[in-house]
């Protein structure tokens, strides 16, 4: 599934490129998640002014007016390319415009691209009205995600995934943020002293970091913005490491089950 990392690299993949691009049709191909929310032709005319990402949506604000709101699901991808092939079964939204085709690709179509008249329009808020503080921005403050914690009785590794707090930190980089932080995930959220939230923030800024520069760094071989890597070469401290040697301490990394995902840790390293 893609993650924040893998959207804002997907972003940064287009963004310069379409800016300034004026749509002159849309194709759809099955439906997807959720409907597009207008007529296809109701876009046709209106200039892509710039894409900006909202935890794991993308939003491209339209000249005169609205925004589509996309959401890569559980196996979306999006090319942009000056003239893209015929269009194959699993390709169900196509953006054409004066400096490109936008294209979803996405098998299992949980992904979406919905039009909304802004971003305070009801089917906007549908969307983004829930989502937490954006890690990768100044938004995000230790004080103020302490606070939020306080507030929260479940496990850690649950309230992050929930992105109610912060946004975008999916099961990977929860592992790995925890992980680098030294707490255990089954940690109720609540209980987490200033000190530890703060080593938490940290660990979740740097690891989404890294992951966009990594992908960044491969973004000049990405033809499809993500169809074709898939998942950046993150080196992973204990995701998906289940029974081998932790790379700090060499004690057998553990695997959980927490709400039906895998949360991977290091009983050592993550005491409490
Ligand atoms: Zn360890």
């Amino acid at each position: 599934m893609p993650e924040l990392p893998e959207v804002e690299v997907t972003r940064l993949s287009f963004a310069d490129r379409i800016a300034g691009a004026v749509v002159q049709s849309v194709r759809l191909g099955q439906p997807l998640r959720w409907p597009l929310g207008c007529q296809p032709q109701d876009l046709v005319g209106r200039r892509v002014v710039a894409v900006r990402r909202r935890g794991k949506y993308l939003l491209l604000d339209l000249h005169p007016q609205g925004l589509l709101l996309m959401h890569l699901g559980m196996s979306g991808s999006l090319a942009f390319e000056l003239s893209p092939p015929a269009p194959g079964r699993h390709d169900h939204f196509d953006l054409v415009t004066s400096r490109g085709t936008l294209r979803l690709h996405d098998p299992r179509r949980f992904g979406a691209v919905v039009h909304a008249d802004s971003e305070q329009s009801a089917s906007a808020l549908k969307l983004l009205g829930r989502l937490g503080v954006e890690p990768l921005g100044q938004d995000f403050q230790a004080a103020a995600f302490h606070r939020a914690l306080k507030g929260k009785r479940s496990s850690i590794k649950q309230v992050l995934l929930a992105g109610e707090v912060v946004v975008g930190v999916g099961n990977i980089y929860a592992s790995e943020a925890l992980f680098r932080a030294g707490i255990r995930p089954t940690v109720r959220a609540h209980r987490l002293s200033r000190a530890r939230a703060d080593r938490l923030h940290a660990a979740i800024a740097a690891v989404l970091e890294q992951a966009v520069r990594q992908g960044g760094s491969t973004l000049r071989d990405f033809s499809n913005a993500l169809g074709q890597t898939g998942y950046f070469q993150l080196e992973a401290q204990v995701y998906d490491r289940e029974a081998q040697p932790c790379r700090q301490c060499s004690t057998s990394i553990k695997r959980i089950v927490q709400q039906q995902r895998s949360t991977y840790f290091c009983p050592a390293c993550q005491r409490a």
